[in-house]
């Protein structure tokens, strides 16, 4: 089985490709955005644009949040907002196969394959007309350990 899909500058793996689709789009593209670019490339999970600004030595945090809503226009990258802070970004190579989960306890993050909702998608079209997208927001819930340790104190609800 064949499945057509839109063609993303993410699902391209030569950088170059992005270079000179970002050059297409009239920007230029020196050696802080190619650093920026390959700093992107190698993050395999989601990261908050500060972690990229970590690893990244002397590149300033305004020219690196830039860089990223440029590639994210372009489809490189994409934001899920996890809770109230800020948002973490992801290659949309990866990105359409991912569902984010977040424990509002202690904020872990939990990425899941979106096959895990597969059910309840479906479930929401048929019966309540509802097309389900997750991939903006996470989905907030509490992980084992943060109900563990509250069943200690208290009996479930
Ligand atoms: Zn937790
Ligand atoms: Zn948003």
């Amino acid at each position: 089985m064949t499945t057509v899909r839109r063609r993303h500058a993410g699902d391209l793996v030569d950088p170059a490709a992005v270079v000179a689709r970002l050059r297409e789009e009239g920007h230029t593209v020196g050696r802080t955005r190619t650093a920026i670019l390959e700093a992107v490339r190698a993050k395999q999970r989601a990261f908050t644009a500060e972690e990229l600004v970590e690893s990244l030595d002397g590149v300033h945090e305004a020219t690196v949040y830039r860089t990223l809503a440029l590639l994210e226009e372009i489809g490189v990258v994409r934001h899920i907002h996890l809770s109230h802070g800020p948002a973490i970004y992801e290659r949309t190579a990866v990105s359409g196969e991912l569902r984010h989960l977040v424990c509002e306890t202690c904020g872990r993050h939990i990425a899941v394959p979106r096959r895990v909702f597969d059910a309840a998608r479906r479930t929401l079209e048929r019966d309540y007309d509802f097309v389900l997208d997750g991939s903006h927001f996470a989905i907030v819930g509490r992980c084992r350990t943060c109900v563990a340790a509250e069943g200690t104190s208290q009996e479930g609800s």
